[in-house]
């Protein structure tokens, strides 16, 4: 595998400045918190969590679509009866001294998602109440992107992160795309630029650049094909070339070479949730209980993949979960996916290492639902670069991996 250290290509640091460490993430990042308290309290943050209709300002799509009332949020004993199968669904994980708190929202996004001929992508790393309580299609990246594909509805609200709902708007061009913080980025997303991929390709001549999904539009466009972590090792093999430019995640390029023949020329992006993991907190999670199975995400390094029992994308953790149940696993992944396949898989006990992600985190009840009253923010890609990112993305697609 080529790594790339040529010094005229700059390779930039993922920012690690809105990370925290694991007791203070669970603290910023639970769903409760953020619902009731202004995000700007966190450091580094200007951002409010409000509903005020004062705030909000109207997009092209309010214009087109109108702005709704905002709909009553008291928690009744009616609204209790109203929600109690969709509690029942997350109740292993979602305490009931919570649900007064999400009920209002999940029944006021279920009625006004209707009203809007909307629906909610939501990925697998959404908190349980937006993942099982008001999703229409749940899944990874690649999963969503054919969801997007094939929805009827007019509006899609994207319950994940910015280039997700860019995805959704390549595939979807004549639909209204909303998400519901526009802060939600990706540090992998960040860390490359169209200006980079060119520089790559006068690097390396004739060498066919594929991009894993979590990259900017602009990123996509200088791209021939896109990747998710489920279908990467098809794709590349795909191409039938001795060897490809891999953007933008170092630790899922390494994965992949290491699955494959073809050379790999690797960038230094790095998801900031995943390269967490330390290869120690999992040998010491083993040497706790010897019977745990340990399965991890491609986007961690390799040292902590070589102490996993399965490597798969989220897909294939999910997949592994359902087929193997084993007595006790951990996912090593964002954690608010054990918390979504332990409703899925009530057998399992799920040890949970506390990584949540900062930008999936933006998304919460109280924002989706201003996206649907107000609808914002609406994602929109520049019509001659989603031409040419559109087509990497298909071509991905297209291989039906
Ligand atoms: S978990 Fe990692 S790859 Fe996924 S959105 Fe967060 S920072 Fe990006």
């Amino acid at each position: 595998m080529t790594y790339i250290t040529n010094e005229h290509l700059l390779l930039r640091d993922a920012p690690k400045d809105k990370f925290y460490p694991p007791a203070q993430c669970r603290m910023f990042y639970h769903p409760l918190y953020t619902h009731f308290e202004h995000i700007d309290s966190f450091p580094g943050e200007e951002d409010t969590m409000s509903t005020a209709a004062s705030e909000i300002a109207l997009t092209g799509a309010a214009e087109k679509y109108g702005v709704l009332d905002m709909p009553d949020l008291s928690y009744t004993p009616e609204l209790a009866k109203a929600t109690q199968a969709d509690y029942e669904r997350v109740s292993s994980v979602v305490p009931p001294i919570e649900w007064p708190a999400f009920a209002p929202y999940v029944s006021a996004i279920n009625e006004l998602k209707k009203k809007r001929n909307a629906v909610i992508l939501a990925h697998n790393y959404m908190t349980p109440e937006i993942f099982h309580c008001i999703a229409d299609f749940m899944g990874d990246s690649l999963q969503l992107a054919k969801e997007a594909a094939n929805t009827e509805a007019e509006i899609i609200v994207q319950c994940g992160v910015h280039f997700m709902a860019e995805t959704s708007k390549l595939l979807n061009p004549d639909k209204t795309v909303l998400i519901p913080d526009m802060k939600a980025g990706c540090s992998l997303a960040d860390s490359t630029t169209a200006a980079d991929v060119r520089a790559l390709r006068e690097a390396y001549p004739g060498v066919p650049v594929v991009t894993y999904v979590n990259t900017s539009a602009e990123v996509k466009a200088e791209c021939d094909i896109c990747c998710t972590s489920s279908n990467a090792v098809k794709i590349v093999e795909s191409l039938g070339v001795p060897k490809v430019i891999f953007l933008p995640d170092e630790y899922l390029a390494k994965y992949v070479a290491s699955q494959t023949d073809v050379e790999i020329i690797a960038w230094k992006g790095h998801c900031i949730v995943h390269e967490r993991f330390t290869p120690e907190e999992l040998r010491q999670a083993r040497e706790a209980d010897p019977g745990l199975k340990i399965i991890a995400h491609p986007e961690c390094p390799p040292d902590v993949l070589a102490e996993a029992d399965f490597t798969g994308s989220t897909s294939g953790m999910i997949n592994w979960v359902k087929t193997n149940q084993p007595p006790k696993v951990m996912m090593v992944t964002e954690c608010s996916m054990s918390d979504n396949v332990a409703v899925e898989t009530p057998g399992v006990e799920f040890i949970r290492p506390c990584n949540l992600c900062p930008y999936m985190k933006r998304i919460t009840l109280p924002k989706i639902l201003d996206s649907l009253v107000y609808m914002k923010d609406e994602v929109t890609v520049d019509s001659a670069v989603a031409e040419r990112a559109r087509r990497a993305v298909e071509a991905m697609v297209a291989l039906k991996t």
